[in-house]
This record gives C-alpha cells, structure tokens and sequence, in this order.
C-alpha cells in the first residue's frame, strides 16, 4: 500500500496525519472558554521568538507559563477580588509557597498568624529548619501590637482572615497599618471568603492567595491555587519565581475551574444563608458551648467581620463541652449520614471533622482566656444540601453520642 495520500497527491500520510489542510468554517461562538492545550507557542517569524521579555512584540512564549485559557480565568479572579494581576498555581498550597519563594531568602523573617492553615505553618517551619529563614507566630487577634513583632529583617506578615479550624477573625486594618509604617509586605490567604466577601486590595493588602480547589472550581474534583495582586512590580517578581520553578496548570483544569466561576457567588450565598441557619440552631443546643461563625457575637474577631467583610461562607465550627470526650465526640461525627469525613472543602457535599486544637497552636494562644468548659472543637462545611435535613442530621448524631 502506497503512504501518498489519496486526498492531497502532494503530501506523504504522515505529514498529512501531523498537518492536516484544514477548512475550519469561521463563526463557531459558544458561552465556554476554548481549552487551549499547548506547551510550544508558534511564533510567527523569528522577531517575535527573540523579543524575549518585550511584552510588545510577544505575549505568548510557553504553554508552561500562560495560555488564552489560564489567562481568562486569572483575568476573572483580579476582577472579582479588585486586584490587576494574578497567577496560577497546581494548588493552593502552590500559591502559598510562591509567596514565601518570591519574598524570602534565608535570614529573612515572616511573621504568621498562630491559626495558620496547618500546610502553610509546616511550610514555614521546613523553610525555617532548612533555609535559615525566621519564621515567628503572632496571636490572631493581635492587631495593632502586631508592631512590636516587627524586626529590621522582617519581610513578610501573614493573615487569614478567618483562621484555619478556630475562624478567629484578624483585625486586618491595625495589622496592614503595622506593616505599612515598617516597608513590610502583607499576603493574605483569602480563601474562605473567595475574594467575594473581603476585598483585600482596598484594605490595602498587597498579596492575596486563593485555594480554587474550593469554591471557585466548587465541584470537590480539581486543585488550583492563585496569587493575586495589584501592583506590577510584585506581580513580576512571583512571576519570574514561579518561571524559574517551572510552576504552570493545565488548560483542562482551567476550563473546569472557569465553569465554576458563573454560579460561586449565587453558590456562596446558599452556603451562607444554609450555614448560618445551622450555626444559629447550634447556639441553642446544650451540647455546644461556643459557635465559631464569624457572623456570631461568639466567634473572636465578629466586629471586625462585620466592619470587614459583606457575607460569610460555609465553613464554621463549634466547640462542645468538655464533659463529652474525644472518643464520644469522634462517634458523633462518624454517626453523621449526611456530612463526609475528609479534607478540602467548597463543594457541594457537607463536611465534618474533629480537630485537637491544643496540638495544634505551639504558640500557646488556645484556648482564650475565660472560655469554660471548651471541650472539643468539630469543623463543619455546609454544603448545599436541604439545611433542614442537615440540621435533622446534626440532632440524631448528638442524641445518639452526645449524652
Ligand atoms: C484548602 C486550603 C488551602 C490549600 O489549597 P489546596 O489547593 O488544597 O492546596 C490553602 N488555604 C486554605 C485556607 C485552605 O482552606
């Protein structure tokens, strides 16, 4: 059999299986983002693959670093969170750590808020024991006294806002104005409001990082982070940290990430609503001696999240008594039918699971001071299932285990 194509006499098959001649008809137009697969960018003569660097001439060079599908996707997170520039990341935690790459050498110290994302304080801690970097822990509610902490070599402060499993909310006003006065820069990991209900930009904050495995992808099936910022200068140094460690995603995960993007907000606001119903009926019951839902006088940090933010999401906890032990309080989340055990959040199928906060704060800022009979604290994502039915759920696992 001869390999000359039939169709085109001029071509061997091989060459027409890699470069077809095709005749694509022109005015396809659909609501989705085309997924551009690529890692070569062709460049249309041999000027444009030299301008290096010259945002004039070429604007695409690698698959690696930027695709039109990455890029409408980073374009949409600055709108939302009212920043100018962002980049993605394979995970959150990706987006966390290009923070701390880009800003830190070794003799640098950061200050970090004591309620830290557990990874973000092991990341610090591995930077600390094998880089030289100083790595310190501030009270989350420190505010304005964050200024003492300030040393000559400090680069860099950290806020959540809430905090990972406690929700205290900081006072992000008094900390930014700490940092501001002393030339040190500010990342925030923005993640439980999606960038929705805090702005972070117009706090003055000059770094904000998302989880998009949450609720901006909101399907429990992709990783992804984002750093975000409003000034170019920073945005070029991430950039040319994350070029040189060779950090890029990939354009299927983008299309997955941006067909969430229509329905977060309207997504937010049902977790929100649901969430806060739940919270409130939580106050009342006696197994439970604090609410932490930054929408609750109980929550540390509730004035700030009320001058601060314009919504709440769902991701709360609860602390129960302490005459319930950890074995009783384990039996209760797995008695649970309607809430999953597992890590991540932001979907739509609700959470559940148990913390030993004293393990985890070195910094001895837990519990507060006055609280009584603070027993065991359980994390609960609400998901968007029937609030009533997760709160029938919530009653049978306490009346089962809880007594
Ligand atoms: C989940 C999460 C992250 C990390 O995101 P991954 O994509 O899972 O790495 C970072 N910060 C916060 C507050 C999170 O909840």
């Amino acid at each position: 059999m001869s390999d000359r194509s039939q169709s085109d006499a001029s071509r061997y098959l091989q060459t027409l299986a890699v470069q077809p001649e095709l005749d694509i008809a022109p005015g396809f137009d659909s609501f989705s983002t085309p997924t551009y697969r690529g890692s070569t960018v062709v460049f249309r003569n041999l000027d444009e693959l030299r301008a290096y660097g010259d945002p004039t001439k070429t604007y695409w060079r690698y698959g690696l670093h930027a695709t039109p599908t990455s890029e409408a996707l980073c374009q949409q997170l600055a709108q939302i969170e009212g920043g100018r520039h962002t980049l993605l990341l394979p995970s959150g935690m990706g987006a966390i750590s290009l923070v701390y790459f880009a800003f830190l050498k070794s003799g640098d110290d950061v200050l970090v808020p004591d309620n830290v994302y557990g990874p973000n304080r092991d990341h610090g801690e591995w930077l600390a024991r094998e880089f030289g970097v100083s790595v310190r822990y501030y009270h989350p509610m420190a505010g304005a006294s964050i200024a003492s902490m300030i040393r000559p070599n400090t680069k860099l402060i950290w806020l959540e806002a809430p905090g990972s499993v406690t929700m205290e909310v900081p006072d992000t006003e008094a900390i930014v104005a700490a940092a501001k006065a002393r030339g040190v820069l500010t990342a925030i990991d923005n993640t439980w409001s999606a960038g929705v209900y805090f702005q972070p930009f117009a706090k003055g904050i000059d770094i904000s990082v998302q989880a998009l495995t949450k609720y901006q992808s909101g399907g429990s099936d992709v990783l992804m982070g984002a750093v975000i910022t409003a000034d170019e200068s920073l945005h070029n140094r991430l950039k040319r940290t994350r070029m040189v460690m060779g950090w890029g995603v990939s354009a299927d995960d983008c299309f997955l990430v941006l067909r969430g993007m229509a329905s977060m907000p309207v997504r937010l606001a049902a977790h929100d609503r649901s969430a806060r119903e739940i919270a409130e009926w939580l106050t009342k019951r006696p197994e439970v001696t604090r609410v932490l839902h930054p929408a609750l006088p109980d929550c540390p940090g509730h004035a700030e999240w009320r001058r601060d933010f314009t919504g709440a999401s769902g991701l709360f906890s609860i602390i129960l008594h302490s005459r319930f032990g950890r074995e009783q309080v384990d039996a209760f989340v797995e008695a649970l039918k309607l809430y999953a055990i597992g890590w991540s959040w932001g979907g739509a199928h609700s959470l559940a699971v148990p913390y030993h906060v004293d393990t985890m704060r070195p910094a001895g800022t837990w519990p507060p001071a006055g609280w009584e009979n603070a027993g065991e604290l359980v994390r609960l994502y609400i998901g968007l299932e029937d609030s009533r039915d997760l709160i029938a759920d919530l009653k049978q696992a306490m009346e089962q285990h809880l007594r």
